[in-house]
């Protein structure tokens, strides 16, 4: 069966055609600038090279389907839109209703609207994407992957903000953690890949791109992770802030002038590396050949990250009773063997040891934790598509 992988966003569209015959990626596209002029979509073959691009206006995203459709048929992956046995759409935010994925009905799409407020720029995008694959293949089944649900397991201690508990209640206000497809693939990978059983073992995963968090995961279920109510919290992160002392919106407002939305703007935004090194860029990078080159604030933004890493790592370890292996994934946790090593070179306290000629490398499944280290450390890259692809084919053959 072939299945198609959509991530909308609110003016894009990505996707991804895949043969689950052997997990194979036929097609990857995306279409940007949906309803702003200089509209495009771009479709890559298997090969990595573009096959097609078209530029005109498209003005929504049931546009924007219907040319995804045309180019995944003009470049021959398909012959007609019958062969897509199912849709998985990445959809931000399930609340505490959805433990799992599973397939759209219209009580889950009611759901997934009313978490608009808990993810109030995703939800609506994911709703669009779904809508118009809905209009575009009619009686093609859809599936809904939820980054939140992986975090669901984790208990009240973990999840429950210390603020009046109505407002849990009525409101919602909790710990959620995202990039939970990328938790859970990893977490589940870095098993197989060790040759480990997850039962009984203590992981922690780092997930480190543009946004970053850390989850802990004992017998294969997630029992905490950094980001909360929303992906604001935990570590700081390309362009957000991460953890701070919740007051500092209010002083901010007070002092600066600002509303509480331009604060959480800036927060979101303008901070993080961008933030502190002050060069223009949130790209790690960037900040990496700054710092090398003698730039404080870059070396200073640097030095945050790998500090906040470690705190985060000593804590999940000290919440989990230990930690048997750790996993980095994602851009920088895959491609930044600096990172790694300045991370975990003062870890050896934990019993993690890593050997940092196995380290120098990129993008690549390895360990590189030294034989004699209590810990073991790999490097797993993510791949949230192929988890989306397992939960529709598993969904929808049942
Ligand atoms: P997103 O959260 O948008 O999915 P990614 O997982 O793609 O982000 O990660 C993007 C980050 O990965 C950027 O900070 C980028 O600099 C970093 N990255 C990519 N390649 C490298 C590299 N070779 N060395 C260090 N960082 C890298």
């Amino acid at each position: 069966m072939k299945i198609l992988i959509v991530n909308a966003g609110s003016s894009s569209l990505k996707y991804q055609l895949v043969d689950m015959n052997d997990e194979s990626v036929i097609a990857k596209g995306q279409v940007e600038r949906i309803n702003i002029e200089g509209s495009n979509l771009k479709q890559k073959g298997a090969d990595g090279k573009v096959a097609v691009e078209y530029k005109e206006p498209i003005k929504d995203h049931v546009v924007a389907c219907q040319l995804m459709m045309k180019a995944l048929m003009e470049s021959g992956v398909i012959k007609s839109m019958d062969e897509i046995g199912a849709v998985g759409h990445r959809v931000l935010h399930g609340g505490e209703e959805f433990t799992a994925s599973c397939v759209i009905t219209e009580e889950v799409k009611a759901a997934i609207r009313k978490y608009i407020p808990l993810g109030p720029l995703h939800n609506p995008a994911n709703l669009m994407g779904i809508e118009a694959c809905e209009a575009v293949m009619p009686t093609t089944p859809q599936v809904a992957v939820f980054d939140t649900a992986f975090h669901q397991t984790m208990p009240p201690k973990a999840f429950m903000y210390g603020v009046p508990y109505e407002f849990y209640k009525e409101h919602g206000v909790r710990r959620y953690g995202f990039h939970g497809t990328s938790h859970r693939y990893v977490s589940k990978r870095v098993c197989e890949f060790l040759n480990i059983d997850p039962v009984g073992k203590k992981i922690i995963i780092c997930h480190l791109g543009n946004g970053s968090s850390l989850s802990a995961v004992k017998d294969g279920k997630c029992v905490d992770t950094s980001m909360g109510l929303t992906p604001l919290e935990g570590l700081l992160m390309g362009t957000r802030s991460g953890s701070c002392d919740p007051a500092v919106v209010q002083f901010i407002a007070n002092n600066a002038h600002m509303d509480v939305n331009q604060v959480l703007d800036l927060m979101n935004k303008k901070s993080g590396l961008l933030g502190i090194a002050g060069e223009g860029t949130s790209d790690m990078r960037d900040i990496d050949a700054l710092a090398d080159g003698g730039h404080e604030r870059a070396a200073l933004a640097r030095d945050m990250l790998y500090y906040q890493i470690q705190k985060l790592i000593g804590s999940y370890a000290a919440a989990m009773g230990g930690v048997d292996v750790i996993a980095f994934t994602a851009g920088i946790g895959e491609n930044g063997p600096e990172l790694r090593e300045g991370v975990m070179k003062n870890m050896e306290w934990l019993g993690a040891k890593i050997d940092v000629e196995k380290n120098n490398f990129k993008g690549k499944e390895a360990v590189i934790s030294t034989p004699d280290s209590k810990v073991t450390v790999c490097v797993i890259p993510t791949n949230e598509e192929i988890m989306i692809a397992r939960d529709t084919l598993e969904l929808v053959s049942k």
